[in-house]
């Protein structure tokens, strides 16, 4: 017997009407905003995401499904399933020159992501992402309406006690001068700090702060260290950019908090970043992840252009919906002549109508009892309705019968 592999899920049965309506929500909020679909492959070369994600982070460094093709192991050969979809849609935009059309172009996707993580609880191996990705827009009004759209999304699958948390990390030359000040608070603590901090502590000491480790976690409230990160290093035209996104958010009546500790675990943030969380889903509750990342187009080689996105784990916010449940069927043919049930299941299905009909030819009592388990109303095709030309259409919850020329 072989099973589906650990950290990954069969979506089957009435679960898939709840997928649906997600997806159908995401694609009618975000189509009205003028973002346009963009999908992309599951795989790409490794080097987008080293590059494109980061050395530094976790997700290049521990969770990359990595392999190369056709024996080979040069590192040109060398894939990755996607582990998260901005490399991916930034690779587009500059494959495809999308720079060169009258910006900003938006972009939404929906689709599977692959990280090699002890499965638990909100944590699979595959799982599903939406995103947004704006691109070519610095103002303010873009960090702002890309958390709306995180918002309004959420509001319209049922969605709305979660909390907005941002924070600013700067522009790069501000950013420097923040780490080099955590660094040296963090200097006499860094015998102490967690393996990986040891190794952030020389890479990205900023992603320090995002540690989980317990240890660290009271490291930070030591009193210096608090200092620290609670001094704003940004400088005048990040904190006024900071200050106009939270202006757009009151006004647009979005409540949010700022958490000086939000870094993000990607390497390509800058300025805004802002996560969504959910306080009913225990340890793993980071719904909604993003910022802006002014940098990363650049980087991997397009023309300079600001960009701000976000991306959502859809099996986290599975667990916060209400469930959709199965509408029953409009009609089920019963019949004992099933070439005539079909046909006419195809007529109304036609017509719009959910229909089926008993391929098994089963007696009529079995057809009949069926039919008041799945549907509203029975057509009841029998031999005098196919020779005289009508219906009888039988009401399944107040079982009132009809006889009906046509449906
Ligand atoms: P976490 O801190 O929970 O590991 P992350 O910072 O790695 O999150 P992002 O890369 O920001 O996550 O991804 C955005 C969202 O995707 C997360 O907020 C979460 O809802 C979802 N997500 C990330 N990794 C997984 C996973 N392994 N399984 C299920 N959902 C995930
Ligand atoms: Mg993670």
């Amino acid at each position: 017997m072989i099973k589906a592999q650990r950290g990954t899920k069969d979506i089957i049965g009435l679960d898939t009407l709840t997928w649906q309506m997600i997806e159908q929500n995401a694609k009618r909020i975000f189509q009205n905003a003028n973002y346009k679909e963009i999908r992309t492959p599951i795989f790409e070369a490794t080097e987008l995401f080293k590059r494109g994600v980061g050395d530094s982070t976790d997700i290049v460094n521990k969770e990359m499904y990595t392999f190369s093709v056709g024996g080979k192991d040069k590192s040109e050969n060398s894939i990755t399933l996607r582990p998260e979809n901005t490399a991916g849609v930034v690779r587009a935009y500059i494959e495809h020159n999308i720079s060169r059309q009258s910006p900003p172009q938006k972009f939404w996707y929906f689709g599977p992501m692959f990280r090699y993580e002890r499965p638990q609880a909100g944590r699979q191996r595959q799982f599903h992402q939406i995103g947004v990705e704006l691109f070519g827009a610095k103002e303010a009004s873009a960090d702002a309406e890309v958390i709306l759209m995180a918002s309004e999304f959420l509001k319209s699958v049922g969605v709305d006690n979660l909390e907005v948390e941002i924070n600013t990390l700067g522009c790069p030359k501000c950013r420097e001068e923040y780490r080099n000040s955590i660094k040296e608070v963090l200097k006499p603590y860094l015998g102490e700090l967690c393996q990986d901090c040891q190794v952030r502590y020389e890479k990205n000491p900023l992603r320090i702060l995002d540690c989980k480790d317990e240890n660290c976690q009271k490291i930070f409230e030591k009193e210096e260290i608090k200092k620290v990160i609670l001094n704003d290093y940004v400088c005048e035209e990040c904190s006024q950019h900071f200050e106009e996104v939270q202006k757009y958010l009151e006004t647009l009546g979005i409540k949010y908090k700022r958490n000086k500790l939000l870094v993000r675990g990607l390497d390509y943030y800058t300025r805004t970043v802002f996560e969504i969380k959910s306080n009913s889903l225990g340890s793993q509750n980071a719904v909604c992840g993003g910022g802006r990342y002014d940098g990363l187009v650049e980087m991997l080689g397009g023309v300079p252009t600001p960009a701000v996105g976000w991306a959502l784990g859809v099996e986290r916010l599975f667990e916060l919906v209400q469930k959709v449940e199965e509408d029953k069927l409009d009609y089920f043919v019963v019949s004992k002549y099933p070439q005539y049930a079909l046909k006419l299941c195809k007529e109304l299905r036609e017509k719009g109508f959910k229909c089926d009909f008993d391929m098994q030819n089963r007696k009529f009592a079995k057809q009949l009892e069926k039919a008041s388990k799945v549907a509203n109303f029975a057509v009841i095709l029998g031999e005098d309705e196919i020779e005289n030309n009508f219906y009888t259409v039988k009401n399944l919850a107040t079982g009132e019968q009809e006889k009906k020329n046509s449906i």
